[in-house]
């Protein structure tokens, strides 16, 4: 019998664990090991960044040497421990809502100074350098809408013991009805295989009613300097030293350009076909007008009553119908614009 090792780390939480098993220990002795570091029920252990050498399905009887390990040797690990799930079975409890107080409303024109030569520079840069792996063909005369995932269609480190409800209500009705109007791109700040990963679990790859046309990963992010940490820092004057406003100030933070998107592919996508939507609003900074806030998505202990999806939908299906340019209504106050919209149908 082989002695040899496989070793890996799992990430669960921020939490690491050191993973060392000989190499014909299965994928069930990974899983009661991972059960004992964390309570999680094997059977809802989800594994991200493993596959089968031989494009098998994963089952618990497969050998470790069997698996394909990600080169960064890292999995991802996600699961409610078997505590928390039962806490949640047996009392609803509603959790206070977590805000994210380091994003806060982002201004239209506020942003017009960060357009530098050093910043034309860089997405030139980009630009020569960027691979897109086209999944469906961009179809002419589509608009785009371009999708965050984490906390905006999806919440990893929620509570659920399956993908299905770590996936924000109403997200494939979504894409389905949108489909026929817009093409559908992902883009989150994680490594490509997490991006597959995830839209894996959540069904979005193979569901046969709509089609993702490209993916883009942190590769296509870069960091800049804007006013948004400045108007930050300017906000919090009392909480702030004055040591730790100036470094504030200073701080770098990554954007989405849509710019790259649209020099990549000028005969299908420009400034007034993108909607981009994300729960960070300085992603946006480059492109305020094509940006829509979404209010986080939290996976919360029980059934998820979020209804943004629901009434997203209807807005871009909306916008399809009745704007050749976007950018005519404002997205930042997308929920006002719906309500406005809305009373005067009904007047009229
Ligand atoms: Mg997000």
């Amino acid at each position: 019998m082989s002695k040899e090792t496989i070793e890996f780390t799992v990430k669960w939480k921020g939490k690491t664990f050191p993973i060392s098993f000989l190499s014909t220990a299965t994928v069930e002795d990974l899983r009661e090991h991972l059960y004992t570091e964390t309570k999680i029920n094997p059977k809802h252990q989800k594994l991200l960044g493993l596959k089968s050498n031989k494009n098998k399905k994963i089952t618990n009887n497969l050998a470790l040497k069997d698996l394909k390990i990600p080169k960064s040797r890292k999995v991802m690990l996600m699961g409610t421990p078997e505590k928390i799930l039962q806490k949640v079975q047996e009392i609803p409890v509603d959790l206070p809502e977590i805000i994210d107080d380091l994003d806060f409303d982002y201004d239209n024109e506020e942003f017009q100074n960060i357009r530098t030569t050093e910043l034309e520079k860089k997405l030139e840069e980009f630009l020569e350098n960027l691979e897109i792996n086209i999944i469906n063909k961009p179809r002419a005369g589509k608009k785009l809408v371009v999708f965050d995932i984490d906390k905006t269609v999806f919440d990893m480190k929620g509570i659920g013991s399956s993908s299905m409800e770590l996936t924000r209500p109403g997200l494939h009705q979504m894409l389905e009805k949108l489909y026929p109007h817009y093409d559908i791109v992902f883009w989150s700040q994680t490594k490509w295989n997490w991006i597959e990963a995830k839209l894996f679990e959540m069904g979005v790859l193979s569901n046969p009613k709509y089609g993702v046309n490209f993916v883009l990963d942190i590769t296509s992010m870069f960091k800049i300097t804007s006013d948004y940490y400045k108007k930050k820092a300017s906000r919090s004057s009392k909480s702030l030293t004055k040591e730790e406003k100036k470094k504030l100030k200073k701080r770098k933070h990554w954007i989405k350009p849509l710019e790259i998107i649209w020099r990549k592919f000028p005969d299908f996508y420009n400034e007034k076909n993108t909607i981009h939507i994300d729960d960070l609003g300085r992603n946006f900074v480059l492109n305020p007008k094509n940006g829509l806030l979404i209010k986080q998505f939290i996976k919360k202990a029980g059934v998820s009553k979020d209804k943004e999806l629901l009434y997203l939908t209807e807005y871009l299906l909306y916008i399809a119908n009745h704007y050749d340019d976007v950018r005519v209504l404002d997205h930042k106050r997308w929920k006002k614009e719906w309500a406005r919209i809305n009373r005067n149908r009904f007047e009229n």
